[in-house]
């Protein structure tokens, strides 16, 4: 089969690869759609985060098979110990896999597991035309979730534990730092959530129309600065909240100014914003060496919190990525209009990793999504 291979930092290509494996607990998964996340594209540009390290080490021993992780498709077989799925179920997976053996994990900590594995990283993805995943990844899509939807939602699942994280009590004020995927996402949950005012801030007018769409109380324009040479977004919701600042501020623009994102800013920007003795959720992913405003955090009393990825699991009968999925059903949550770029086959993934590495550039707002298989239906 077909699939991305990572040759060195900056040179990824769509190889000839062996078809993957089925083990007695797998899941063969035919993708459909696949998006490059952000932090992949971060990590195929040599971008020094987290995993930068381990993929340089694996990169100096030859190509790598990377990414993948935001994905759906239909169950193409099953191992034998399978039961829960059949071949032609529309599916998307997690992309934290926990061990199952280690202290956390036998203590019903698996959000502790000294040994995950990560879908399209210490495992091939779905950067791909097939993948293989254990059955305890697979998550079904419900009937009325379009391809569309089910591949990006894994950044919406990423929004629920910030909201979760936050702990955002009835009436509370939310301001969302950034008007990307992860801030239009944060902006509809805190809307469906327990937030009192929503507000929002980004540079982008057709992105700021959509955020108000999605209910946002206060829409602040980030660009220029306030009357008296204040930060606007610092003016915004000082005055909107009595001169006290925000409950809660997820920050969502910070990163590479090379993806087009803001640096640290913002996260200076979110300690101010935030009221004494608020919290701020880090989405954005910064490099590993940044300096933080840790004073400011200190002074004010600010919580700075940074939400874990994966399924997670809040209710021992129910995972994020299902309610994530119910969300979109019911259309409470709307997913498909972030997705601005669509491609189609295989080859293009190397197309999908640069409009994504620079979103900005390209106008769009999700990752750019590639269809590899045969879109289903809505029903
Ligand atoms: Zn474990």
């Amino acid at each position: 089969m077909r699939a991305a291979v990572l040759h060195g930092f900056g040179d990824l290509r769509v190889d000839e690869v062996p078809d993957p494996q089925v083990g007695p607990d797998d899941v063969l998964i035919d993708v459909t759609r696949v998006q490059p996340s952000v932090t992949e594209c971060m990590l195929v540009a040599g971008a020094r985060i987290a995993l930068h390290r381990r993929l340089a080490e694996a990169l100096a021993a030859g190509p790598v098979r990377f990414g993948g992780h935001e994905f759906c498709g239909v169950v193409g077989a099953v191992g034998d110990r399978v039961r829960r799925y059949r071949p032609g179920d529309r599916v998307t997976a997690v992309e934290t896999l926990t061990c199952g053996h280690c202290v956390a994990c036998r203590h019903d900590r698996s959000d502790a597991c000294v040994r995950p594995e990560f879908v399209g990283f210490t495992r091939p993805g779905a950067l791909a035309e097939r993948v293989v995943v254990p059955e305890r990844a697979v998550v079904p899509v419900p009937a009325g979730v379009s391809a569309t939807a089910a591949a990006a939602v894994q950044p919406l699942a990423g929004a629920l534990h910030a909201h979760a994280l936050a702990s955002v009590a009835p009436g509370e004020t939310v301001l969302v730092l950034g008007a990307g995927v992860m801030g239009l996402l944060a902006v509809q949950v805190a809307r469906r959530g327990n937030a009192g005012l929503v507000a929002v801030s980004g540079r982008n007018p057709a992105k700021l129309a959509l955020a108000r769409r999605f209910g946002a109380d206060l829409v602040v324009d980030a660009t220029g600065t306030g009357a008296d040479g204040t930060d606007p977004v610092l003016a915004a919701i000082l005055d909107a909240t009595g001169g006290v600042g925000a409950d809660v501020v997820i920050e969502t623009a910070g990163g590479s100014p090379r993806l087009g994102l803001s640096g640290v800013a913002t996260l200076d920007l979110a300690a101010r914003c935030a009221r004494r003795g608020g919290r701020v959720v880090g989405v954005s992913v910064p490099p590993e060496d940044v300096p933080v405003p840790l004073g400011l955090f200190r002074e004010r009393a600010v919580s700075l919190l940074h939400p874990r990825s994966g399924a997670g699991g809040y209710s021992p009968s129910g995972s994020v990525f299902a309610h994530a999925l119910r969300l979109v059903a019911r259309a409470d949550v709307d997913v498909e209009s972030l997705v601005t770029h669509h491609l189609t086959g295989v080859e293009s993934i190397v197309e999908a990793v640069r409009i994504t590495s620079d979103k900005a550039a390209h106008g769009a707002i999700n990752p750019a999504q590639v269809r590899v298989g045969v879109d289903w239906g809505r029903s």
